[in-house]
Protein backbone atom coordinates (compact mmCIF):
# COMPACT_ATOMS: atom_id res chain seq x y z
CA UNK A 1 0.00 0.00 0.00
CA UNK A 2 1.46 3.23 -1.05
CA UNK A 3 0.72 6.16 1.90
CA UNK A 4 -0.04 9.07 -0.65
CA UNK A 5 -1.46 8.30 -4.33
CA UNK A 6 -1.41 11.23 -6.66
CA UNK A 7 -3.99 10.50 -9.07
CA UNK A 8 -4.93 12.07 -12.56
CA UNK A 9 -4.89 15.58 -10.94
CA UNK A 10 -5.24 18.50 -12.83
CA UNK A 11 -5.16 22.15 -11.63
CA UNK A 12 -6.12 25.03 -13.65
CA UNK A 13 -5.88 28.46 -12.30
CA UNK A 14 -7.94 31.39 -14.18
CA UNK A 15 -6.30 34.61 -14.38
CA UNK A 16 -8.56 37.13 -15.76
CA UNK A 17 -9.36 35.88 -19.13
CA UNK A 18 -6.62 33.63 -19.52
CA UNK A 19 -6.38 29.94 -17.45
CA UNK A 20 -3.58 28.37 -16.85
CA UNK A 21 -2.81 25.09 -16.73
CA UNK A 22 -0.65 23.82 -13.86
CA UNK A 23 -1.08 20.56 -13.59
CA UNK A 24 -2.12 18.16 -16.62
CA UNK A 25 -3.29 14.40 -15.41
CA UNK A 26 -0.55 13.86 -12.85
CA UNK A 27 -0.38 10.34 -11.03
CA UNK A 28 2.21 9.07 -8.67
CA UNK A 29 2.29 7.31 -5.39
CA UNK A 30 4.63 7.40 -2.34
CA UNK A 31 5.87 4.89 -0.72
CA UNK A 32 6.18 4.78 3.26
CA UNK A 33 9.44 5.75 4.19
CA UNK A 34 11.21 6.85 0.95
CA UNK A 35 12.15 10.37 -0.01
CA UNK A 36 10.68 11.19 -3.48
CA UNK A 37 11.73 14.03 -4.84
CA UNK A 38 9.95 16.18 -7.24
CA UNK A 39 12.15 18.43 -9.63
CA UNK A 40 11.58 20.54 -12.78
CA UNK A 41 12.12 24.42 -13.69
CA UNK A 42 9.87 27.63 -11.76
CA UNK A 43 6.63 27.11 -13.11
CA UNK A 44 6.65 23.54 -13.72
CA UNK A 45 3.84 23.13 -10.97
CA UNK A 46 6.03 21.64 -8.21
CA UNK A 47 4.13 24.04 -5.76
CA UNK A 48 1.01 23.41 -6.79
CA UNK A 49 0.81 19.87 -6.59
CA UNK A 50 2.54 20.43 -3.06
CA UNK A 51 -0.78 22.83 -2.07
CA UNK A 52 -2.64 20.19 -3.67
CA UNK A 53 -1.85 17.43 -1.46
CA UNK A 54 -1.99 19.67 1.45
CA UNK A 55 -5.33 20.41 0.59
CA UNK A 56 -4.27 24.35 0.55
CA UNK A 57 -5.68 24.24 -3.39
CA UNK A 58 -8.31 21.66 -4.38
CA UNK A 59 -7.52 19.95 -7.70
CA UNK A 60 -9.72 20.59 -11.07
CA UNK A 61 -9.79 17.16 -11.79
CA UNK A 62 -8.24 13.73 -9.74
CA UNK A 63 -7.36 13.57 -6.59
CA UNK A 64 -4.98 12.36 -3.67
CA UNK A 65 -5.42 9.42 -1.86
CA UNK A 66 -3.77 9.38 2.16
CA UNK A 67 -3.52 5.05 3.22
CA UNK A 68 -5.84 4.50 0.53
CA UNK A 69 -8.61 7.13 1.17
CA UNK A 70 -9.48 9.66 -0.80
CA UNK A 71 -8.69 13.36 0.48
CA UNK A 72 -11.45 15.46 1.40
CA UNK A 73 -11.15 19.50 0.12
CA UNK A 74 -11.87 19.92 3.18
CA UNK A 75 -9.85 18.47 5.57
CA UNK A 76 -10.51 17.87 9.52
CA UNK A 77 -7.90 18.14 12.12
CA UNK A 78 -6.68 14.99 12.24
CA UNK A 79 -6.31 15.24 8.38
CA UNK A 80 -4.00 18.63 8.87
CA UNK A 81 -1.68 16.90 11.33
CA UNK A 82 -0.74 13.99 9.17
CA UNK A 83 0.70 16.25 6.12
CA UNK A 84 3.29 18.59 7.00
CA UNK A 85 4.40 21.33 4.79
CA UNK A 86 7.79 22.83 4.97
CA UNK A 87 8.55 25.83 2.80
CA UNK A 88 10.63 27.53 1.03
CA UNK A 89 10.65 31.28 3.51
CA UNK A 90 9.81 30.32 7.21
CA UNK A 91 9.15 33.93 7.88
CA UNK A 92 6.34 33.95 5.77
CA UNK A 93 4.99 30.59 7.76
CA UNK A 94 6.01 31.97 11.15
CA UNK A 95 4.09 34.30 13.04
CA UNK A 96 6.59 37.54 13.02
CA UNK A 97 4.49 38.38 16.26
CA UNK A 98 4.31 34.65 18.04
CA UNK A 99 8.11 33.65 19.84
CA UNK A 100 9.27 30.53 18.68
CA UNK A 101 8.77 28.85 21.57
CA UNK A 102 4.95 29.96 21.72
CA UNK A 103 4.41 28.68 17.79
CA UNK A 104 5.90 25.30 18.63
CA UNK A 105 3.43 25.30 21.70
CA UNK A 106 0.38 25.81 20.06
CA UNK A 107 1.29 23.71 17.13
CA UNK A 108 1.05 20.91 20.18
CA UNK A 109 -2.37 22.51 22.12
CA UNK A 110 -4.38 22.61 18.57
CA UNK A 111 -3.39 18.83 18.04
CA UNK A 112 -4.08 18.37 21.95
CA UNK A 113 -0.20 16.53 21.35
CA UNK A 114 0.81 15.54 25.15
CA UNK A 115 -0.54 16.09 28.52
CA UNK A 116 -0.92 19.85 28.66
CA UNK A 117 1.79 20.22 31.89
CA UNK A 118 4.45 18.42 29.30
CA UNK A 119 4.14 20.54 26.58
CA UNK A 120 6.72 23.56 27.43
CA UNK A 121 9.25 20.82 28.12
CA UNK A 122 8.00 19.09 24.53
CA UNK A 123 8.86 22.24 23.12
CA UNK A 124 12.30 22.50 24.54
CA UNK A 125 13.06 18.87 23.18
CA UNK A 126 11.67 19.96 19.42
CA UNK A 127 13.99 22.80 19.36
CA UNK A 128 16.97 20.62 20.58
CA UNK A 129 16.10 17.48 18.23
CA UNK A 130 17.03 20.39 15.54
CA UNK A 131 19.80 21.40 16.63
CA UNK A 132 18.76 24.91 18.41
CA UNK A 133 19.67 25.73 22.02
CA UNK A 134 16.17 25.79 23.87
CA UNK A 135 16.78 29.20 25.10
CA UNK A 136 15.68 30.09 21.55
CA UNK A 137 12.21 29.71 22.46
CA UNK A 138 12.16 32.98 24.41
CA UNK A 139 13.03 35.01 20.87
CA UNK A 140 11.05 36.25 17.95
CA UNK A 141 11.74 34.82 14.24
CA UNK A 142 12.92 38.56 13.59
CA UNK A 143 15.79 37.31 15.73
CA UNK A 144 16.81 33.97 14.43
CA UNK A 145 19.35 33.66 10.85
CA UNK A 146 17.45 32.24 7.68
CA UNK A 147 19.12 28.59 8.47
CA UNK A 148 17.95 28.84 12.33
CA UNK A 149 14.06 30.07 11.33
CA UNK A 150 14.15 26.88 8.31
CA UNK A 151 14.97 24.51 11.83
CA UNK A 152 12.05 26.04 13.77
CA UNK A 153 10.00 25.22 10.66
CA UNK A 154 11.07 22.15 10.65
CA UNK A 155 10.60 21.70 14.40
CA UNK A 156 6.86 22.81 13.81
CA UNK A 157 6.38 20.08 11.25
CA UNK A 158 7.59 17.55 13.81
CA UNK A 159 5.59 18.70 16.45
CA UNK A 160 2.53 17.30 14.91
CA UNK A 161 4.41 13.88 14.94
CA UNK A 162 3.16 13.31 11.37
CA UNK A 163 4.77 10.80 9.26
CA UNK A 164 4.67 12.37 5.75
CA UNK A 165 6.39 15.82 5.51
CA UNK A 166 6.02 18.00 2.49
CA UNK A 167 9.41 20.14 1.48
CA UNK A 168 9.06 22.73 -0.95
CA UNK A 169 12.81 24.45 -1.77
CA UNK A 170 13.65 23.74 2.09
CA UNK A 171 17.07 24.89 1.32
CA UNK A 172 16.54 27.02 -1.44
CA UNK A 173 16.99 29.95 0.40
CA UNK A 174 20.00 29.67 2.48
CA UNK A 175 23.69 29.58 2.22
CA UNK A 176 25.46 26.67 0.68
CA UNK A 177 27.02 25.69 3.76
CA UNK A 178 23.89 26.06 5.90
CA UNK A 179 21.90 24.16 3.05
CA UNK A 180 24.42 21.54 4.03
CA UNK A 181 23.51 21.38 7.37
CA UNK A 182 20.02 21.73 7.20
CA UNK A 183 20.26 18.62 4.54
CA UNK A 184 21.98 16.59 7.22
CA UNK A 185 19.17 17.55 10.08
CA UNK A 186 16.79 16.63 7.61
CA UNK A 187 18.54 13.26 6.33
CA UNK A 188 18.85 12.15 10.43
CA UNK A 189 15.14 13.63 11.65
CA UNK A 190 14.23 10.79 8.43
CA UNK A 191 15.61 7.95 9.62
CA UNK A 192 15.17 8.95 13.75
CA UNK A 193 11.22 9.33 13.18
CA UNK A 194 11.19 6.96 10.14
CA UNK A 195 9.45 9.85 7.91
CA UNK A 196 8.69 9.92 4.37
CA UNK A 197 9.09 12.97 2.31
CA UNK A 198 7.99 14.61 -0.60
CA UNK A 199 11.26 16.69 -1.45
CA UNK A 200 10.54 19.65 -3.85
CA UNK A 201 13.31 21.15 -5.19
CA UNK A 202 15.04 22.98 -9.27
CA UNK A 203 18.39 21.80 -7.77
CA UNK A 204 19.62 18.60 -8.92
CA UNK A 205 22.97 18.30 -7.03
CA UNK A 206 20.38 17.92 -4.08
CA UNK A 207 18.41 15.44 -5.40
CA UNK A 208 21.24 13.38 -5.44
CA UNK A 209 21.93 12.81 -2.19
CA UNK A 210 18.85 12.65 -0.45
CA UNK A 211 16.12 11.10 -2.92
CA UNK A 212 15.23 7.59 -3.30
CA UNK A 213 13.28 8.39 -5.99
CA UNK A 214 12.80 11.38 -8.41
CA UNK A 215 9.56 12.57 -10.30
CA UNK A 216 10.63 15.16 -13.04
CA UNK A 217 7.62 17.95 -13.42
CA UNK A 218 7.73 19.56 -17.17
CA UNK A 219 5.02 22.81 -17.69
CA UNK A 220 2.82 20.31 -15.57
CA UNK A 221 3.13 17.60 -16.70
CA UNK A 222 5.14 14.43 -15.34
CA UNK A 223 7.21 13.43 -17.85
CA UNK A 224 9.91 10.68 -15.63
CA UNK A 225 9.82 9.34 -12.73
CA UNK A 226 12.40 6.48 -11.18
CA UNK A 227 15.00 5.96 -9.10
CA UNK A 228 17.31 8.55 -8.25
CA UNK A 229 19.82 6.07 -9.61
CA UNK A 230 18.33 5.16 -12.94
CA UNK A 231 16.86 8.75 -13.50
CA UNK A 232 20.43 10.20 -13.37
CA UNK A 233 22.45 7.94 -14.96
CA UNK A 234 19.73 7.45 -17.80
CA UNK A 235 17.06 9.27 -18.09
CA UNK A 236 14.81 8.44 -20.34
CA UNK A 237 13.19 11.88 -21.23
CA UNK A 238 14.72 14.56 -23.38
CA UNK A 239 13.51 17.18 -20.93
CA UNK A 240 15.07 15.07 -18.21
CA UNK A 241 17.81 14.85 -20.37
CA UNK A 242 18.48 18.12 -20.61
CA UNK A 243 17.95 19.52 -16.93
CA UNK A 244 20.63 16.23 -15.94
CA UNK A 245 23.28 17.88 -18.78
CA UNK A 246 22.67 21.36 -16.77
CA UNK A 247 23.87 20.08 -13.44
CA UNK A 248 27.83 20.43 -12.92
CA UNK A 249 28.83 17.15 -12.67
CA UNK A 250 32.63 17.12 -11.06
CA UNK A 251 34.41 14.26 -12.68
CA UNK A 252 37.31 12.22 -11.73
CA UNK A 253 39.62 14.35 -13.88
CA UNK A 254 37.93 17.63 -12.85
CA UNK A 255 38.40 16.36 -9.40
CA UNK A 256 41.94 15.28 -9.50
CA UNK A 257 42.30 18.97 -10.75
CA UNK A 258 40.40 20.66 -7.79
CA UNK A 259 43.05 18.29 -5.22
CA UNK A 260 45.94 19.54 -6.88
CA UNK A 261 45.14 23.27 -6.91
CA UNK A 262 43.86 22.62 -3.38
CA UNK A 263 47.69 21.33 -2.61
CA UNK A 264 49.59 23.81 -3.94
CA UNK A 265 47.08 26.32 -1.97
CA UNK A 266 48.33 24.47 1.52
P1 LIG B 1 6.82 25.82 -9.47
O1 LIG B 1 6.59 25.63 -8.01
O2 LIG B 1 7.26 24.57 -10.17
O3 LIG B 1 7.75 26.95 -9.77
P2 LIG B 1 4.02 26.56 -9.52
O4 LIG B 1 3.31 25.33 -9.13
O5 LIG B 1 4.17 27.62 -8.49
O6 LIG B 1 5.44 26.20 -10.17
O7 LIG B 1 3.28 27.22 -10.76
C1 LIG B 1 2.84 26.49 -11.90
C2 LIG B 1 2.06 27.42 -12.82
O8 LIG B 1 0.84 27.79 -12.20
C3 LIG B 1 2.78 28.72 -13.14
O9 LIG B 1 2.46 29.07 -14.46
C4 LIG B 1 2.18 29.69 -12.16
O10 LIG B 1 2.23 30.99 -12.66
C5 LIG B 1 0.75 29.20 -12.04
N1 LIG B 1 0.17 29.47 -10.70
C6 LIG B 1 0.60 28.93 -9.53
N2 LIG B 1 -0.16 29.35 -8.50
C7 LIG B 1 -1.09 30.20 -9.05
C8 LIG B 1 -2.17 30.96 -8.51
N3 LIG B 1 -2.44 30.94 -7.22
N4 LIG B 1 -2.89 31.69 -9.39
C9 LIG B 1 -2.62 31.70 -10.71
N5 LIG B 1 -1.63 31.00 -11.27
C10 LIG B 1 -0.86 30.26 -10.47
MG1 LIG C 1 7.50 26.54 -6.31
Amino acid sequence: MSLLSVYKVSKQFTVGDSVVQALDDVSFDVQEGECLAIVGESGSGKSTIANIILGIYSATEGSVLYKDKELPDKRGKALRRAIQLVQQNPLSSLNPRRTIGASLRLALDVHGIGEKKDRNGMVETLLEEVGLPSEFRHRSPAALSGGQRQRVAIARALACQSRLVVLDEPTSALDVLVQARVLKLLEDLKQRRNLTYIFITHDLSVVRNIADRVAVFEKGQLVEIGSTTDVFEDPKNPYTRRLMAAVPIVGRDEQALRDKLSETMK
